[in-house]
């Protein structure tokens, strides 16, 4: 027997929908759906705009279809399953890019459910938050800290909680190079700098917008992707999708140094002489999250705030949304508001 607050009274719910490489995102109407035993229906709040869901509609990542992408999610318990034992009705959650594992695989096993045989992913493989309600795995998300509103919470469930990881993979590095300055970057660059980093950015050629956010941030220096930094590196992370900075990254790191891939795609890495990566310099990507992850992005947020810098967009413009992530003219993350 479901729990659903006393307030809800609507049937129908809309969402931006993908359905073809090439098509745009169309809204469509349909009968709200129920929560299973384990899963929460949320009435959404906000829900950020990410490079994945861009990489969805390009169709660089294939899923299954039609889809409504958005992994970002903030949104209100509206409707409970049997077995939902955390979050209120009317309680705030967040729901990131994980949507569940199978909790059986030799990964779930060993605490890499980030890398889980059987996973889903929210708005790839199950329905995501570019709608006005959405269904979630209640054991997947997570509570919202009370001093951030909505749209500026959003950003965090991925952009700030994979960057997060990304930024983990970097260990005891202080030197650090974020190559693409965007929603991930600059809330990582504001931990990153709270716990004392150096954090150098390296943007598109000639993009002042975004090395002046940059510098705003905390960045203690900020120029074009093909430049040296004035320092060398003790580690860099790659945000933005493109492989030719793989080997601008390995050329700026120190030996012994790592250089992290945080997106889910990248274009093909140019071949490089051996000697930018020699001297046991490494590259590793970075797979999705897992819920430790989550809880310790919380905490470290809830020790040193961060600000995440949005531009709203109603839910019915989400097309605009993703053209302007796509034309890299967003000055920190896109927000949907239903
Ligand atoms: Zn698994
Ligand atoms: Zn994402």
């Amino acid at each position: 027997m479901n729990l659903i607050a006393d307030d809800i009274s609507v049937v129908t719910m809309k969402a931006m929908e993908f359905s073809s490489v090439g098509s745009p995102l169309q809204m469509v109407e349909r009968p709200v759906p129920m929560p299973e035993a384990k899963e929460i229906l949320l009435e959404v709040l906000a829900c950020g705009v990410c490079r994945t869901d861009l990489h969805i509609v390009d169709g660089d990542i294939e899923n299954t279809l039609p889809i409504v992408p958005g992994h970002e999610v903030v949104g209100r318990v509206v409707a409970k399953g049997d077995q939902v034992s955390r979050f209120a009705i009317g309680e705030r959650v967040g729901v990131p890019w994980l949507g569940s594992s199978c909790g059986r695989c030799s990964y779930c096993r060993h605490r890499q459910e980030n890398l889980c045989d059987e996973p889903s992913f929210t708005g790839f493989s199950v329905n995501g938050g570019f709608a006005s309600h959405c269904i979630a795995n209640a054991d997947y998300c997570f509570a919202i800290p009370p001093n951030i509103d909505d749209i500026h919470a959003a950003p965090l469930l991925c952009a700030g909680l994979i960057g997060y990881r990304a930024f983990s993979m970097c260990g005891d590095a202080l030197r650090i190079g974020f190559y693409g300055f965007g929603a991930s970057a600059h809330i990582v660059a504001q931990l990153a700098t709270g716990l004392g980093c150096k954090i150098a950015a390296f943007t598109r050629l000639g993009d002042d917008t975004a090395q002046d956010f940059a510098r705003k941030m905390g960045c203690v220096w900020a120029g074009g992707s093909d430049m040296l930094p004035p320092f060398e590196l003790d580690a860099a992370i790659i945000f933005a999708p493109a492989g030719e900075l793989v080997p601008q990254a390995l050329a700026a790191v120190r030996k012994g140094g790592t250089v992290v891939c945080a997106g889910i795609h990248m274009s093909d890495i140019p071949s490089f002489p051996y000697e930018l990566l020699w001297g046991e310099r490494h590259i590793r990507s970075v797979a999705n999250l897992t819920r430790a992850d989550g809880e310790s992005f919380f905490a470290a947020i809830s020790a040193i705030p961060v600000q995440t810098h949005i531009e709203t967009f109603p839910l019915h413009q989400a097309n605009e949304a993703l053209e302007r992530l796509r034309s890299g003219t967003i000055t920190g993350a896109a927000v949907l508001v239903p």
